[in-house]
């Protein structure tokens, strides 16, 4: 067997594999496997129901730890809106200043 035929039946593989895990995660085995649908503790990965809002357990410490992370979130879309505008408004400025 040459170094060739082993790259090409790993990569073969790896792609059955893929496709494998592609059509689990869309949804077609869950029937066959019997777990009603559910999402997970975003902190600790508890199961929760479907519609629990925000996905977190009943647990204290998971949800200080949410909050937590949900600010720092806020707070990165936040910035990540004001960098580009500031820079607009700099240019904008530059633009302005050159043609006065
Ligand atoms: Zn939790």
């Amino acid at each position: 067997m040459s170094r060739k035929d082993t790259i090409l039946r790993a990569a073969k593989r790896t792609a059955k594999e893929a496709r494998a895990a592609a059509s689990s995660r869309r949804g077609k085995n869950r029937a066959k496997i019997g777990v009603e649908p559910h999402r997970h503790c975003v902190v600790c990965w508890t199961p929760v129901p479907l519609e629990e809002e925000p996905a977190i357990c009943s647990s204290e410490e998971c949800a200080r730890i949410h909050k937590k992370r949900e600010r720092s979130r806020k707070r990165l879309v936040v910035l990540m809106y004001m960098i580009p505008a500031i820079t607009v408004i700099f240019l904008i400025q530059g633009v302005m200043g050159a043609a006065g």
